[in-house]
This record gives structure tokens, sequence and C-alpha cells, in this order.
């Protein structure tokens, strides 16, 4: 029998939804969530990012600034930019478009941002309110992973969830979160010796490498959950997932596709996050 498809876009839609109705309510007490994106340079995949931000932001009611400074920007005058943004009542959160220049350090610009204003959870702090199980504005994939999961009724609970790829942005947050969901959580990454016996063990097998179509039937529990972080644009221009939709389709319980799975949430995470960070300020749970 053929998978369950968990649909990135239609989860999202809702997700969204459910935005407009407390952006409405915030309105009406002359509160607008606040958000601005900061692109260094003009690297064409981060042009395309910041320009889906800025479109979501307008769908959704949202007070947006996109600041577009040159690639030879200091790492003094991006750091006195984030200040400004930090001081800004306007702007409830704060988002640095990574990848940086290399002349500029990512560590002291994301150290930078005001953690009440972290709205990609990349902070330090965030992190560690996150591995402590602290209230945290979360990482946009890894919150988008946990509330697919959530809202298609599939409880971590007890079960074993094996995470592929170990990233400071993917793998390690999203095997934090199950762990908080009460998942068994195994890590995998490059040196994992047998990889597809592990993943064979996994009730929810979550992936993110970067390696199109990695994981294949055998490396699928029959029945799984089987969740694809990977965005891998192949030769012929179609995006793929670390997985092999057509060859585990059958296999798994549940599936998320590639593209309209994970990607879509991302997005709808950062713009959640930046209404959590709006009511925050304001005093609002
Ligand atoms: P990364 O390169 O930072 O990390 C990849 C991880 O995979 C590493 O921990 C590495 O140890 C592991 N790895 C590499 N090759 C492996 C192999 N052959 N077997 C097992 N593990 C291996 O990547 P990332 O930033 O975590 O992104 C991973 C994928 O997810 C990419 O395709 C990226 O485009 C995608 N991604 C998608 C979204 C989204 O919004 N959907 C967000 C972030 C990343």
């Amino acid at each position: 029998m053929s998978a369950q498809i968990i649909s990135g876009k239609e989860i999202s839609e809702s997700i969204r939804q459910e935005i407009r109705t407390e952006v409405q309510h915030l309105q009406e007490r002359g509160i607008r969530p606040g958000l601005v994106v900061i692109l260094v340079g003009e690297d064409p995949a981060s042009q395309v990012y910041v320009r889906n931000k800025a479109k979501a932001c307008e769908e959704l009611g949202y007070h947006s600034e996109v600041i577009r400074v040159p690639a030879d920007t200091t790492r003094e005058a991006l750091l006195a930019l984030i200040d400004q943004y930090n001081a800004d009542p306007a702007i409830h959160g704060i988002l640095v478009q990574l990848p940086l220049p290399k002349h500029i350090e990512e560590k002291a610009v994301i150290d930078r941002i005001a953690v009440a204003k972290d709205v990609d959870g990349f902070h330090p702090v965030s992190v560690g309110n996150l591995m402590i199980g602290d209230d945290a504005l979360l990482p946009c994939t890894p919150a988008g992973v946990i509330e697919m999961l959530r809202r298609s009724g599939i409880s971590p609970a007890g079960k074993h969830a094996v995470v592929i790829g170990r990233s400071n942005i993917v793998g390690k947050p999203v095997s934090m979160l199950l762990l908080r969901e009460n998942a068994t959580v195994t890590m995998c990454h490059s040196r994992t010796p047998d990889l597809p016996q592990v993943a064979r063990q996994a009730d929810i097998l979550v992936v993110a490498v970067g390696v199109a179509k990695l994981v294949k039937r055998d490396w699928v529990k029959p029945g799984a959950v089987v969740i694809d972080v990977g965005m891998n644009r192949l030769d012929n221009g179609k995006l793929a997932g670390d997985v092999d939709y057509e060859d585990t389709v059958e296999t798994a319980g549940w599936i998320t596709p590639v593209p309209g799975g994970v990607g879509p949430m991302t997005i709808t995470m950062l713009m959640a996050n930046t209404l959590k960070a709006c009511k925050r300020a304001h005093g609002i749970d």
C-alpha cells in the first residue's frame, strides 16, 4: 500500500490561516508583527529566499523590511545595522540571510542579534534554551518538522526516531525536539557505519543530508514515517529530496514529498516565530 502523503503545503496553509486571524486581532490593538531580512551581497539562491520571505510577510500583513547591502560591507557596518534593528520597536524578528561573504564571521553576526528577536533560532542562547527544554524561538525547519508530525496526528512519544545529518540548523535541533517529544533518538552522520541498517530501525526517519535520493527502500522499515528535509537541485533543473521518493513510497507508512513537504513549512515557521516574538514584546501570550 502506498504511503500517506504529509503535505507541507497544506499544513503550512492552515498555519498561515491561523496566523492571519491572530494578526487581525493584533491589528485591532494597533500592533503589527515586523520582520527585517538583511541580505549581504548578491547570492542568487539567497535573493530568492529573501524575496519569498518578504512575500510571506506581505501576504500575512506583517511590517517587512528587506535591507540589501553590498558584498564588501564590513563586519562592523553589519553589526551596527543589527544593533539598529535590535533597538527598533517596530521590528520583532531579525534574520540575516546566510551564507555571508567570507570576510564576515557568521558567529559574530548571529551572536549580535537580540535573543528576543532571534527568529532563526540560531543564537547560542536560543540553542541552549532548546537544549534545556526552556521556552525558545525554535529554528524554523526543525520546528516545521515537529509541526508536520503533530498536525498529521503522529506522536513521537515512545517511538524510535532516527535522524540522518547532524548540522546545527537541522539535524541537531530536530533531534533535540524529537527527544523533547519523548522519542528515543538515534543521530547518524557521514561516519555512521551501516547506515541503511540503522535507518531501518526507525519508526520516524528524518533525513537532512544534502545527497539526492540517498535513502532507498531497504533503508525504510515498512510503515515508518519518512520526513525528507533534503532539497537538492538535479542536473535537469528539478528539485529532489534526500529520499528516493518513488523507491520508498510503497514501503513507508507516511512520507513528505519534495517539493511541497518540509520546504513550505520553513518560511511559515519563520512567520510563526515573528508573531511569537511580537506578542512577547507586547506582553501577550
Ligand atoms: P549540512 O551540509 O550542514 O549537513 C549535512 C549533514 O549530513 C552532516 O551532518 C553530515 O555529517 C551528514 N552527511 C553528509 N553526507 C552523508 C552521508 N553520505 N551519509 C550520512 N550522513 C551524511 O546540511 P544541512 O544544512 O543540514 O542541510 C541538509 C539538507 O537539507 C540539504 O539538502 C539542504 O538543502 C536541506 N535543507 C532544507 C531546508 C528546508 O527548508 N526544507 C532547510 C535547511 C536545509
